[in-house]
């Protein structure tokens, strides 16, 4: 009774028994590449750094202005 999951790496149905032992994953590949995922932070971008930068271009003409909109703080949050 094989329990198929599928791969997080790469979609695809992977059997979840003990004779994967890179399970939930396909193979090995696909582990090590979803940990060097988030060892490379690539999974931070959910924490939104990349866009940060706007963030800061808007922050920094504020402060500049000593203005610091409504809306601003709402995206900081
Ligand atoms: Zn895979």
């Amino acid at each position: 009774m094989a329990i198929k999951v599928k791969c997080p790496t790469c979609g695809r149905l992977t059997e979840y028994s003990p004779e994967n032992p890179w399970r939930p994953f396909c193979c090995e590949r696909c582990k090590i590449i979803d940990l060097g995922a988030w060892a490379d932070e690539t999974y931070s971008i959910k924490g939104k750094p990349v866009e940060a930068d706007d963030d800061i271009d808007i922050t920094e003409d504020s402060l500049a202005t000593g203005e610091i909109p409504d809306k601003t703080i709402l995206n900081e949050k």
